[in-house]
């Protein structure tokens, strides 16, 4: 068996220094346990907060063990009466070619819902981050303009679709012509702005004529400083993540205040597992728009375990359209 583990904690840009593979043995299942085949992996830049030994919402990776995040797998060993062996499931599990897992802390995979990834984008943990920091935070209205930060990737990306389901006039922004072609083509942005290529301040001026309702921010850094100036009075912002500043201890923090005050707008920072006990309300939400057609969901897959570590750190270069995965095995 084979596992990566944070073998030392980066300070700013995460490296092949900090993430080994170990070698390690083929674990077995215990009484109430399931021996796992990992096939995707699910890479997220929350984990980046994780490598750091700094206070936060979750605890940070230890040192010398595999990391640990979204995964799909197949179970192959079962002492659990709740699975068999074939399963599909999902859950949060080692960064590994194996593991095994109590039966309580993973979940069935139900294929009806949607394809096998799914649970690890659209109908999980990405899903459940745009719709309750859209709805819950920015209650988008008709017709309100609605910008989007990161708006490629894979919570963005839902973002912009359900702004649009709700009426709204949405400008996504993001780093390639690629990703902004991507968010007026096939997610129907109404514009999109490269923050790469062009003025972004400019740029979002020409784009919202009526001024910002709400901004939906991943990335926090220069990209928000140019929204700031543009929020209309009672702007929402879900501060959904601060991505520029994951890697960078000496970041400028956005100058904010004077911009909250003049327009009264509300920032409320939110993590997913706030409204845990209406994740059913979301995922069914979600599941129908997505059975409907009304919610595109693309996913960037990378090949191969070893290559967990470059998937990662390619979420710090803009590698990815929509969710970013790494397909570890064939079922
Ligand atoms: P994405 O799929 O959006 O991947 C990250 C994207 O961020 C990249 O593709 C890149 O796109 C963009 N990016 C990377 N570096 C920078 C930078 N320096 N400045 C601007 N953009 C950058 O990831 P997720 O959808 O999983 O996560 C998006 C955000 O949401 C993150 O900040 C994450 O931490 C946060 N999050 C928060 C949750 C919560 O509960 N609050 C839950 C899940 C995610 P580009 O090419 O456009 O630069």
């Amino acid at each position: 068996n084979q596992e990566i583990q944070l073998v030392k904690r980066p300070e700013t840009t995460p490296t092949d220094e900090h993430l080994k593979i170990i070698d390690t043995t083929m674990p077995k299942p215990g009484d109430g346990e399931v021996l796992i085949k990992t096939l995707y992996v699910s890479v997220d830049p929350y984990m980046r907060g994780r490598m750091s030994s700094a206070k936060s919402y979750v605890e940070p990776f230890a040192l010398k063990e595999a990391i640990s995040g979204g995964v799909v797998g197949q179970v192959i060993e079962s002492e659990s009466e709740k699975f068999q062996a074939g399963d599909f499931v999902s859950g949060t599990l080692p960064w590994a070619r194996f593991s095994t897992a109590p039966e309580n802390s993973i979940r069935k995979i139900d294929p009806s819902l949607g394809s096998l990834t799914a649970s690890l984008g659209v109908l999980g943990m990405p899903g459940l981050t745009a719709y309750f920091g859209l709805i819950d935070i920015g209650q988008p209205k008709q017709g309100e303009t609605v910008v989007v930060s990161a708006a490629a990737g894979a919570v963005g990306s839902l973002v912009v679709q359900i702004a649009k389901l709700y009426g709204a006039y949405v400008v996504g922004i993001a780093g390639t012509d690629k990703k902004t072609a991507f968010l007026i083509e096939q997610l129907g942005a109404d514009k999109a702005i490269n923050y790469k290529t062009e003025n972004v301040g400019n740029a979002l001026q020409t784009a919202c004529p009526n001024g910002i309702d709400v901004y939906f921010d991943n990335v926090g850094g220069t990209v928000s400083d140019a929204v700031y100036p543009l929020l209309n009075d009672h702007a929402r912002i879900p501060q959904c993540g601060s991505i520029a500043t994951y890697n960078d201890p000496n970041a400028q923090g956005p100058r904010l205040q004077m911009h909250i005050v003049k327009a009264r707008a509300l920032i409320k920072g939110f993590i997913v597992s706030d409204y845990q006990a209406q994740f059913k309300e979301g995922l069914t939400k979600l599941s129908n728009w997505y059975k409907n057609g009304q919610l595109t969901y693309r996913e960037t897959v990378r090949e191969g375990f070893e290559h967990i570590p470059d998937a990662f750190f390619g979420l710090f270069e803009g590698e990815n359209i929509g969710k970013q995965l790494v397909k570890t095995a064939d079922p």
